[in-house]
């Protein structure tokens, strides 16, 4: 009989990730009838992952989960260590001697590349670097975009995509009130941008944008979205596949945008154009992007199985910028497996494994686990499986040798890290929504660690 969880000796759980795997991972440990004690870690001082610095400042509605977090984060068995970088401050192998199973909840940091050339001139940027820039990540406030320019591109039809579209064809009234970074406001503000193209190598019927936020793109006060009608005219298989009831979401997707086609522009001033069937060859440019070449897909093969196949035919658009959103994949952890083909960590219901062993005691939940897919609430099921897995395991676990988190604290004291807890966190929260009361923003992010630290100094 294991020891651990019982009133003698707790379970003691390390969450590496403050997003929304790792606090559901959390509350789903919590709720169990055992003595388990959560202590997550978080890089930066403000917990959240992507709900702060991934959704879009426009989608407040969305970031509201945060009080279901603050929840979890205020039960007496969890403690919140902001500030601690693992691998950095304090490494995987240390953290083993002080808790007995390892939650990795990291997300998946990085984008995936479309691997064409041109991709890295000047002007061609990764969604990712956009939204956190937007978003206030303190990461990513010493990067430039170039919004001198008149058309911009984005490659990839997911929400992502259309996230980076509405925030670049929204005026400054209408993101003003939101918590975007006001340096990133203000820099949007003086935008030339008039035409945003957004690009998807399939067809209408398989654009993975949800019907929400295709449907905002209509509702813009100074922006007209324009399709052309005729790529709204499906093949057979695409018939099909709008009519299944698992993908209810694509009918109203080709309703909203056959709506789109009835749209005139009524003097506003901005373009936001799809186009199907086109799949980016190559970024042009002397220095900087001048163009971009595609090939013409042709769509085949049964409904829900369709296959694009290049037609040898290409397309060229004059522009001077592009936005590649493709996708999110993992950074690898050192001493963890990692799968660069699929950007995740290899395991079996959350149980970290390479081809030959699983590593005890360690797990993965959210994007790293599965993959970067879904919207928020599907990292609920995520890490309860993961959760589930954990708890098989207590016979198997290996008893840490030092249970203690005040022995964490003072490593790390040694190491002088200032280790921010949930009660300073309340703190910096308090202080930029503050901040963005004399802004007449819900909030004003500090977008430095050096910030977020004076607020608690
Ligand atoms: P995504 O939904 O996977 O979309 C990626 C897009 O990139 C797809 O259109 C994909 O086309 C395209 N793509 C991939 N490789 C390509 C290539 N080599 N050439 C051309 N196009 C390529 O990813 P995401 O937009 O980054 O979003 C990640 C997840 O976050 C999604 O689950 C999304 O729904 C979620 N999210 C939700 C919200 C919200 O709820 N408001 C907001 C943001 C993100 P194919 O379909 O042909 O592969």
């Amino acid at each position: 009989m294991s020891v651990l969880g019982t009133p003698e000796r707790p379970l003691r759980v390390a969450i590496i990730g403050s997003g929304p795997s790792g606090f559901y991972a959390a509350d789903d440990l919590l709720k169990k009838p055992l003595n388990i004690k959560v202590d997550m870690f978080e890089k930066l001082p403000a917990p959240f992952g992507l709900v702060r610095y991934g959704v879009a400042p426009d989608h407040a509605k969305i970031k509201n989960v945060t009080k279901v977090f603050e929840k979890i984060a205020s039960h007496p068995q969890f403690t919140y260590l902001g500030n601690v970088a693992v691998g950095k401050n304090i490494t995987v192998f240390e953290l083993q001697k002080f808790y007995d199973a390892i939650i990795f909840a990291i997300g998946a940091e990085s984008d995936r590349h479309l691997g064409i050339n041109g991709e890295s001139l000047v002007g061609s940027y990764t969604a990712t670097e956009f939204v956190a820039w937007y978003n206030g990540h303190p990461d990513f406030q010493d990067h430039h975009f170039d919004f001198s320019q008149e058309v911009a591109v984005i490659i990839g039809q997911g929400n992502v995509a259309m996230d980076v579209a509405r925030i670049l064809c929204k005026t400054p009234e209408e993101l003003s009130k939101t918590d975007i970074s006001q340096h990133a406001l203000e820099v949007l503000a003086e935008s030339k941008i008039k035409e945003v193209h957004v690009y998807g190598r399939r067809g209408p019927a398989q654009a993975s944008f949800t019907s929400s936020e295709i449907k905002e793109m209509g509702e813009l006060s100074d922006c007209y979205p324009v399709i052309n009608p005729a790529d709204l005219n499906l093949n057979e298989a695409s018939l099909k596949e709008i009519e299944d009831p698992q993908h209810a979401g694509r009918k109203k997707n080709i309703e909203i945008l056959n709506h789109f086609t009835t749209i005139a522009p009524n003097n506003r001033q901005r373009k936001f154009a799809l186009h199907f069937q086109r799949s980016p060859v190559e970024i042009l440019g002397k220095g900087h992007v001048q163009k971009i070449r595609f090939e013409i897909n042709q769509l085949g093969g049964e409904a829900g199985h369709q296959k694009v196949r290049g037609t040898g035919k290409f397309e060229e658009l004059d522009c001077g910028i592009v936005f590649r959103s493709v996708g999110y994949v993992g950074i690898p952890i050192k001493g963890l497996p990692f799968s660069s083909q699929s950007g995740v960590i290899p395991n079996q219901a959350g149980r970290v494994m390479d081809s030959e062993q699983i590593f005890s005691g360690w797990y993965v939940a959210g994007w790293i686990k599965r993959g970067a897919s879904g919207v928020i609430g599907t990292n609920k099921p995520c890490s309860e499986e993961t959760v589930n897995s954990l708890l098989e395991d207590i016979p198997h676990l290996n008893p840490c040798e030092n249970p203690s988190t005040d022995a964490v604290l003072k490593l790390l004291k040694d190491r002088e890290v200032r280790v921010v807890s949930f009660a300073d966190w309340k703190k910096i929260d308090a202080a930029e929504i503050e901040r963005g009361v004399a802004l007449g923003k819900p909030r004003e992010k500090f977008a430095r660690t050096t910030g977020m630290l004076s607020a608690i100094s």
